[in-house]
């Protein structure tokens, strides 16, 4: 029986599109910075990539720096605020990503935490009450808030956010790396300053992403060197990486209602578990989330044995919990959304993705329920 792969928000399977294009970079050869026709070439192709990508988030070419991921993105955000002495006090929703959330606290900056709510969507009223009584001291609020979480792909309301922080003319950081290609990414009317993105969860090569910056905020270099995209970011350019970033963002963008579609295979799967287990926990359900992302808890079933005997039964899941390093670490988006320990203990995540089969989170389901069965049966003959 073939694998069922359900981690697409770690990362997706790369597209016969991205393939194709990094392929025939590759193939085609060149540095960017070369002023002969091989390097010409090369540079047409970067390019080419630029306007596809900003193209795809409604953002001007020259606001397109590429970079290493979503990773370092975030990071040449956060520290280009701080650095710049444009910020010195940093606004950071409780349920960011780790790049976002450690890079605020190693810029030397002050941080604050935003509060989610129970469903983990931002307390807006706490943002404006806060902004309202900023000390200019601190110079411009910086807010980061991404778009969609990883762990419950819980949406933000990212353009009430933006009308909160122009009230303070504060700046704004969206993380885009799980929302885009999932969801209509429109860098303008989302109202951000800077906006990351990630190859690799799209179906696009590891290794590239990109940060947009928006024309007037601050950037400042973290790497030195050739001055390569325009000194915002030296390094010989990845050429390929960009084609096939921008290749399997055309297709992810072109197939937004196919994404869509998911959500009727994780509900009937979500439902499915819940027949069986009334006391199922769907984490963020009560919010708008991705259609492709379920993370959920049964009282009593551990993570790791979720994940160990799924594993062994053909299923690629992921923990609700952040593993790095092979060290498992509690959640801290399920902690700030009020979760105790011992139910976030038991969490898990499912996420579809666009080469998924129609009955994937089926199948998944069945196995789920017969492994949970074993583990109820277990506990009442202990
Ligand atoms: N931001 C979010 C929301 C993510 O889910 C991830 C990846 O897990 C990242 C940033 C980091 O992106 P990358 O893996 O490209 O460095």
């Amino acid at each position: 029986m073939a694998r069922v792969y359900l981690d697409y928000n770690a990362t997706a399977p790369m597209r016969a599109e991205a393939k194709a294009a990094i392929a025939r970079a590759q193939d085609a050869g060149g540095n960017a910075s070369s002023v002969h026709a091989t390097g010409r070439a090369a540079r047409a192709t970067l390019e080419d990539a630029r306007v596809r990508i900003a193209r795809a988030v409604n953002a001007p070419a020259d606001d397109v720096v590429f970079t290493s991921g979503g990773t370092e993105a975030d990071n040449l955000a956060v520290f280009s605020v701080v650095a710049s002495g444009a910020a010195k006090r940093l606004l950071i929703a409780a349920t960011e990503h780790d790049a976002v959330l450690a890079a605020a606290q190693a810029s030397g900056a002050a941080v604050e935490f935003i509060p989610v709510n129970a469903s983990g969507v931002v307390d807006l009223a706490w943002l404006d009450a806060r902004l309202s009584r900023w000390d200019a001291e601190d110079g411009r609020p910086f807010i980061a808030v991404m778009l969609a979480n990883n762990e419950t792909g819980v949406i933000q309301p990212i353009a009430d956010i933006a009308g909160i922080k122009n009230t303070a003319d504060g700046l704004l950081l969206v993380d885009a790396v799980q929302a885009f290609g999932k969801i209509a990414v429109d860098c303008a009317a989302l109202g951000a300053d800077y906006l990351s993105l990630s190859a690799h969860k799209i179906g696009g090569p590891g290794g590239v992403g990109a940060l947009i910056v928006k024309e007037g905020a601050p950037l400042v270099a973290r790497q030195h060197g050739g001055r390569q995209e325009r000194g915002r970011r030296s390094g010989t350019e990845n050429v390929a990486g960009a084609a096939g970033f921008a290749a399997a963002a055309d297709a992810a963008c072109a197939s937004l209602s196919a994404f869509h579609a998911l959500a009727a295979q994780r509900d009937a799967m979500e439902a499915r578990l819940r027949s069986a287990h009334p006391d199922l926990v769907v984490f963020g359900e009560g919010a708008e989330r991705l259609a492709n992302t379920s993370a959920f808890a049964l009282p009593g079933f551990a993570s790791d044995a979720q994940l160990m005997t799924l594993d062994l039964a053909g299923f690629d899941i992921s923990s609700g919990a952040a593993c790095s390093s092979g060290k498992v670490r509690a959640s801290h988006v399920l902690a700030a959304m009020g979760v105790d320990d011992a139910l976030a203990g038991c969490a898990v995540r499912v996420s579809l993705g666009w080469s998924s089969a129609p009955d994937d989170a089926g199948r998944f389901a069945e196995a789920w329920l017969n492994e949970a069965a074993r583990i109820v049966a277990r506990k009442e003959t202990a």
